[in-house]
């Protein structure tokens, strides 16, 4: 008794909704009913979409779902597509989308069973695959959908970014669909009749003489629709019966902490649309810049170079470099430092893309950088710390014919 009593609401909200009618009762019962509305089916996930999608990715996804579930190709997915198709039938009419939302599955049946009677409330797969790809709702002999060209981008980023991992935007434009016409290039689908030259084949039986007294038929592609089996009386205005448009979009491509020097990223399906294939791929190809701090790469250890005083070369030294995410790697070495030595620190390279936890190594190669000059008092000490005659070096380059600069 219970629950034909809340079915009975169901149906007067429902029909209050319609008529645009809200009212704070209305909410109530629909927080009641919650638990009905989960049990059934989801359209969303069907669909593969989010609860919030816009019409264009409910399309989106029609489009992709239809052609691999379509029973041309797929007999064994037959149920599946008409229960997607049943999904997309809601999810892209506003006014049924919202009683979903609110009623749920049962909601809709109900709305939907209110509108037949009128007629024209069916809702063949076929007819909703049809509209999408033009033709008798299938694929006829086509052995499959084919796929777009892909669209490859190469993307430098800092090598900064490659260090911490970073989320960068880049922005193309494409063709896609138009929205208007659904792709079909025509105003509306009543402007949409079939060639009466070729009776919709796209292809014409021709008698041609080739000479005197022989006479052949040859088929040839009918010139009326240009073997399109169609004709547009009217075009859509949005993209005048191309029926795709341009369109800019942005793609977020996830540089992830370690990305590899070529790393590939894979954008499925977000390449140039058309109503007569599947959307390309598009693939994001990173690169490096080289930063400012100089730290060159390889794979996953990083190098760098230090150009040392001669004191410090002899005596030691403590120098602090900022990484790649600034912080700080402090350098100290007591004793000397040869020209052209190679120290490794560990685990100061780059973040392994396998495994964040682990990283390369840094290699620091140490210079050493003389004085220009070594005079006056400064030269008399070096002299004597090693044991030197003073001034000897002078004469000696004279006699030479040498000059010291
Ligand atoms: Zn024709
Ligand atoms: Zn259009």
């Amino acid at each position: 008794m219970r629950s034909t009593s809340k079915d009975d609401e169901i149906a007067t909200d429902i029909n209050k909704m319609v008529n645009n009618s809200t009212s704070s009762s209305i909410l109530l019962i629909i927080a009641s009913l919650s638990d009905v509305v989960n049990a059934a089916k989801d359209y969303y996930k069907i669909m593969g979409v989010d609860r919030k999608a816009d019409e264009r990715t409910i399309k989106k996804a029609y489009r992709k779902l239809a052609q691999s579930l379509h029973p041309d190709k797929h007999p064994d997915k037959q149920s599946e597509f008409v229960e997607m198709s049943e999904a997309y039938q809601v999810l892209s009419d506003s006014e049924q989308r919202s009683i979903y939302d609110r009623f749920g599955e049962e909601g809709i049946k109900r709305h939907q069973a209110g509108k037949a009677g009128g007629g024209g409330g069916g809702h063949d797969p076929f007819d909703i695959f049809r509209n999408f790809f033009g033709g008798g709702g299938g694929f006829g002999g086509q052995a499959g959908v084919r796929k777009g060209p892909t669209k490859q981008f190469e993307v430098k980023v800092n090598l900064a970014d490659m260090y911490t991992g970073r989320r960068v935007q880049i922005s193309f434009d494409r063709s896609a669909v138009c929205p208007t016409c659904d792709g079909s290039g025509a105003r509306s689908r009543d402007d949409i009749h079939q060639c009466s030259a070729c009776n919709g084949a796209g292809v014409r039986i021709v008698r041609q003489q080739i000479m005197p007294g022989f006479v052949t038929n040859a088929q040839m592609t009918c010139d009326k629709c240009g073997g399109k089996g169609k004709m547009i009386a009217h075009a859509c205005d949005r993209c005048s019966g191309a029926k795709v448009i341009r369109e800019d979009v942005e793609l977020d491509v996830e540089v992830m902490p370690g990305a590899k020097e070529g790393e590939e990223l894979l954008f499925e399906g977000e390449s140039d649309e058309s109503p007569d294939f599947e959307a390309g791929d598009v693939v994001v190809k990173l690169w490096s810049e080289r930063n400012k701090n100089a730290f060159r790469r390889r794979d996953a250890n990083l190098y760098t170079s230090i150009a040392l005083g001669l004191d410090e070369a002899l005596l030691g030294f403590e120098r602090n470099i900022t990484h790649l995410d600034d912080h700080i790697v402090t350098l100290h070495r007591r004793g000397v430092t040869q020209p052209g030595y190679v120290e490794r620190i560990e685990k100061q390279g780059m973040p392994k893309r396998e495994d964040w936890d682990t990283f390369g190594d840094l290699f620091v190669e140490y210079s050493v950088v003389l004085p220009d000059k070594i005079e006056g008092d400064l030269r008399k000490v070096l002299e004597k710390v090693f044991g030197r005659q003073p001034g000897a070096m002078d004469e000696k380059s004279k006699k030479d014919g040498h000059t010291e600069l």
